[in-house]
C-alpha cells in the first residue's frame, strides 16, 4: 500500500510527488497521457519564477526527472473508479487496483469543444486544440484561432511563426487575455483580428477548406477559405471519475479548503482541477507542495490516532 496515490502527472501531481518523496512518503503517479499535462502544450513559459524562458515540454521533463530521481513511481493508466474505504483508499484502473492512505486528485482540465458543425468531423484533419502540437502542419497555410483568452492569444502568436495568415475570432470586442499578449497580437502583421465574431461552420471535403464566421452584432455571415482551425475557448475539469465522490462546484471543479482538503478525509485536490482564482503552472506546483504536506500531516496525525 502506498502512502499517496497521485492521479495526474501535470505540474500539481509532479510537485506533489517531489514534496512527498522528500518527506519520506511512498507515492505513485498515475497518468493516462503525456507526463506534464496541459503544460506540454505551451511552447514558451516565461512566468515560472527563476526561469526566464523554457518550453512546457522541457519544464515537464525536468519535474518528472526530479520526482523519479527521488524515488516516486510512475504508471500509465486510465483511472476508472476511486473507492473511499475510510483509512484505505482504492484506485481502480479497469481490472487493476492500487491502494493508499491518501489520494491526491491532480487530473487537471482539458480543452473545451466549441460545438459547431464540422468540429468533430475535421478533428485531426484541420481542427486542432493544441497549436504547439499541430502548428507545424500549417506552414504557409491560412488558419483560424477561436477564443479571446491567454491560450487563444498565445496560439495566434505561435501560429504566426508558421502560417501565411492567422485569423483570430473572438465573440466580444475585448480580449479576456493579458494586456501584453493582446498588444503583441495587435502589432503582428500576420494576425487579423475579427472581434464580435463567432465561428458557425467548418467545412471541406477530406480536410478543412473553409469556415463560416458570423458577426454577432450585424448577424452577417462570411465564408472564408481556411486550412486549419485552432479552438481555444477554455478548459473543462477532468472530474468525471470523482463525480458523486467529492463535492464539485456548478462548473465541475473540486471544492477544497486552503489546505486542499476535499470533503473526504484523506482525499486532496491540487492544480487546475480545483476551484481557484488563478490557473498557472506556478499555482499548480504550489498546490502540489501543499497537498503533499497536508497528506503527510493527515497520515501522521489522523491515521495514527
Ligand atoms: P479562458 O481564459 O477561459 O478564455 C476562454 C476564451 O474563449 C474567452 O475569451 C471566451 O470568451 C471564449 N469562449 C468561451 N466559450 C466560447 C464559445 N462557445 N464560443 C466562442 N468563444 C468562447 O481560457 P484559456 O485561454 O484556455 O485560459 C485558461 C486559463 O489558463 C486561464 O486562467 C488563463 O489565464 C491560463 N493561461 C495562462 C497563460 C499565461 O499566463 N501565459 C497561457 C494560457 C492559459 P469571453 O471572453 O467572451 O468569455
Amino acid at each position: 500500500m502506498y502512502d499517496i496515490i497521485i492521479i495526474g502527472g501535470g505540474p500539481a501531481g509532479l510537485s506533489c510527488a517531489i514534496y512527498a518523496r522528500r518527506a519520506g512518503l511512498s507515492c505513485i503517479v498515475i497518468e493516462r497521457g503525456f507526463i506534464g499535462g496541459q503544460m506540454t502544450t505551451t511552447y514558451s513559459i516565461e512566468n515560472y519564477p527563476g526561469i526566464k524562458q523554457i518550453s512546457g515540454f522541457d519544464l515537464a521533463e525536468a519535474m518528472r526527472e526530479s520526482a523519479e530521481s527521488l524515488g516516486c513511481e510512475f504508471t500509465e493508466a486510465d483511472v476508472t473508479e476511486i473507492r473511499d474505504l475510510g483509512e484505505v483508499k482504492e484506485v481502480y484502473m479497469g481490472e487493476d487496483k492500487l491502494s493508499s492512505k491518501v489520494i491526491v486528485l491532480a487530473m487537471g482540465a482539458y480543452r473545451r469543444k466549441l460545438g459547431v458543425n464540422g468540429e468533430d468531423r475535421f478533428t485531426g484533419s484541420g481542427v486542432s486544440y493544441c497549436a504547439t502540437c499541430d502548428g507545424n502542419f500549417f506552414k504557409d497555410k491560412n488558419v483560424t484561432v477561436v477564443g479571446g483568452g491567454n491560450t487563444a492569444l498565445e496560439d495566434a502568436l505561435y501560429l504566426s511563426g508558421f502560417a501565411n495568415k492567422v485569423t483570430l475570432m473572438h465573440r466580444r470586442d475585448e480580449f479576456r487575455g493579458a494586456r501584453h499578449l493582446s498588444k503583441l497580437v495587435l502589432a503582428n502583421d500576420k494576425i487579423d483580428v475579427m472581434y464580435d465574431t463567432v465561428l458557425t461552420d467548418i467545412s471541406g471535403k477530406f480536410n478543412v477548406s473553409a469556415v463560416t464566421a458570423q458577426n454577432v452584432k450585424t448577424k452577417e455571415k462570411t465564408e472564408l477559405p481556411m486550412d486549419g482551425v485552432f479552438i481555444a475557448v477554455g478548459t473543462v475539469p477532468e472530474t468525471g471519475v470523482v463525480k458523486g465522490l467529492v463535492t464539485l462546484d456548478e462548473a465541475g471543479y473540486i471544492l477544497t479548503d486552503e489546505t486542499l482538503k476535499t470533503n473526504i478525509p484523506g482525499i486532496f485536490a491540487a492544480g487546475d482541477i480545483r476551484k481557484k482564482e488563478l490557473r498557472q503552472v506556478v499555482t499548480a506546483a504550489a498546490d502540489g507542495a501543499i497537498a503533499a504536506h497536508m497528506a503527510g500531516r493527515y497520515i501522521n496525525e489522523e491515521l495514527s490516532k
